[in-house]
C-alpha cells in the first residue's frame, strides 16, 4: 500500500511524533530507591557505587581496568594525556567531535585518516600513511560498528605508538566474540543519553594496562595522588555516586537490548530492502553492533532524493533524524585552518550521504514497520517531494 507523504498533504506517519533516541531504565523505581540510599550516605562522588559500577563492567568486559569517568570525552583526554601523546595522532575525520576535541585538549593534532568504504570505520591502510612519527593512533568504532582492530594493532605496534579506541558508541559490541573494550592501549566508553547505556552524563575507561589505568585515577582527579602534591595537571572528570547508580541499572539486560536493536535493524531492512539508492554500513560477519544509531546511506540521484531532502521530508512525519556525521570533523570550525595531509573521498562521499534514523531498544514492531513504510512512500513520490521542499525553502541543495 502506497501512502502519501505528510509533505504533499498525507497524514503524518508519526501524529505523536518519533523521536531519535529514547533511553530506558528497566526498573524506575528501584533506581530511585538506590538513589535515595546514595543521598542518604552522604557520600556523593566517587565511593562504593563507583566502584561497583567499576568491579561490574570490567567482569562484563572481561578487562582488567574500569576507571568511570565523568565523561568520554574527559577520558580519552585523560588517556591521550597519559599515554602522552604530542604532535600528530592518527585519528577518522568520520566521528563525532569529540574524538577530536581529545586529541587537541590532550595537546595534540589530528592527523586524518579516510575510513573503509563498506564499514565507515577507520581503513588500516589509510591509517598506516600517517602513523610514520606520530605519537598515537585512534579509532572509533562507530554506530557500535567493530573496527578491524587486528590490522590497526599490527600499525600501532609496527609504529611502536599506542593504539586508543572512542569505544563511545560501543559497550555490548563484540569483535569475534570477544567484547569490544579489551582492545589496544585502552578503550573509552560513554553513558552519556544518547548511548545504549546511560549514566545520565558519564564515560568508563576499560584497559589492561595497570599503569595506565592508576595515571587516569589520579587523573580524574585533579592529578592528585592523594597528598595534594599534584602529579600532572589533571581535570575534575570523577563520576558521581548518582551517576554510578542509573549506569548501573542502565547495565541491566544490556546483551538483550543489543539483541533487540539488531532484530529491529534486521526487520527494517527487510522493509525497505531494494529501494534504489539506499544502502547501509556494513558489519563485519561473526561482530556484533550495538547499533548505537541506524543509519542510512542515500544516493541522491537513485533515490531521487537527497539525505537531507529525506531528513526534511521525514520531519513532516513527525520523524526525528540526524546526519551522523556531517559535516566529518576535518570540515568543522576548530580544524579546516588544518587541511588535511592526505585526501579524503570516502569520508566526504559517506558525510554527504548519511542519515540516521530513530532506533531505540524498546521500539515496537509496529514502530519500525511504520518508519520504514514512511521512508519506502517518500522514495516512491521523490520528485514532488523534493519540489515541496524547494517550493518551501526547506531544503536548498536536492543533493
Ligand atoms: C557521544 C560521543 C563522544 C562523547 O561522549 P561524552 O560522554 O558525551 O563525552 C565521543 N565520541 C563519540 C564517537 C561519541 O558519539
Amino acid at each position: 500500500m502506497n501512502r502519501r507523504p505528510a509533505i504533499l498533504g498525507g497524514g503524518p506517519a508519526f501524529g505523536e511524533g518519533l523521536p531519535l533516541v529514547r533511553p530506558i531504565l528497566p526498573d524506575v523505581p528501584g533506581v530511585a530507591r538506590a538513589l535515595e540510599s546514595v543521598l542518604d550516605s552522604g557520600m556523593l562522588t566517587n565511593g562504593p557505587t563507583v566502584r561497583r559500577l567499576e568491579e561490574a563492567v570490567a567482569s562484563y568486559l572481561d578487562v582488567r581496568n574500569v576507571v568511570a569517568v565523568s565523561s568520554c570525552t574527559a577520558g580519552l583526554m585523560l588517556v591521550l594525556q597519559a599515554v602522552g601523546i604530542r604532535g600528530r595522532v592518527v585519528a577518522p575525520s568520520f566521528t563525532f567531535s569529540a574524538t577530536a576535541h581529545a586529541i587537541r585538549w590532550a595537546g595534540g593534532a589530528p592527523d586524518w585518516a579516510d575510513i573503509d568504504p563498506t564499514t565507515l570505520t577507520l581503513d588500516p591502510a589509510s591509517a598506516a600513511a600517517g602513523t610514520d612519527g606520530a605519537s598515537a593512533l585512534m579509532a572509533v568504532h562507530l554506530y557500535g560498528t567493530p573496527c578491524n582492530v587486528e590490522r590497526l594493532q599490527k600499525q600501532a605496534d609496527a609504529a611502536r605508538i599506542p593504539l586508543v579506541f572512542d569505544a563511545a558508541h560501543a559497550l555490548g559490541s563484540r569483535r569475534k566474540q570477544r567484547a569490544v573494550g579489551g582492545f589496544g592501549t585502552a578503550e573509552v566508553f560513554s553513558l552519556s543519553p544518547t548511548k545504549v547505556v546511560v549514566a545520565g552524563e558519564g564515560g568508563l575507561v576499560a584497559t589492561n594496562d595497570g599503569g595506565l589505568a592508576e595515571t587516569v585515577r589520579i587523573g580524574r582527579d585533579y592529578g592528585n595522588p592523594g597528598d595534594y602534591n599534584c602529579l600532572f595537571p589533571g581535570l575534575n572528570a570523577r563520576m558521581s555516586e548518582l551517576h554510578a547508580t542509573v549506569a548501573l541499572a542502565s547495565l541491566q539486560g544490556l546483551d538483550a537490548r543489543v539483541a533487540r536493536r539488531n532484530e529491529l535493524v534486521e526487520r527494517f531492512r527487510s522493509a525497505v530492502g531494494g529501494l534504489p539508492g539506499l544502502t547501509f554500513p556494513t558489519v563485519d560477519p561473526g561482530d556484533v553492533s550495538t547499533y548505537k544509531d541506524l543509519t542510512l546511506l542515500i544516493d541522491a540521484g537513485a533515490f531521487g532524493l537527497g539525505a537531507q531532502a529525506l531528513g526534511a521530508a521525514l520531519r513532516h512525519e513527525g520523524i526525528d533524524s540526524r546526519r551522523y556525521y556531517h559535516p566529518p570533523v576535518h570540515r568543522q570550525w576548530p580544524y579546516i585552518g588544518e587541511p588535511p595531509r592526505r585526501p579524503l573521498p570516502i569520508t566526504d562521499h559517506a558525510a554527504a550521504r548519511v542519515l540516521s534514523v530513530p532506533l531505540w531498544s524498546h521500539m515496537r514492531d509496529e514502530q519500525i514497520d511504520r518508519l520504514a513504510a514512511a521512508i519506502v512512500a517518500i522514495h516512491a513520490h521523490a520528485e514532488p517531494v523534493a519540489q515541496a521542499l524547494e517550493a518551501r525553502g526547506e531544503v536548498l541543495d536536492r543533493r
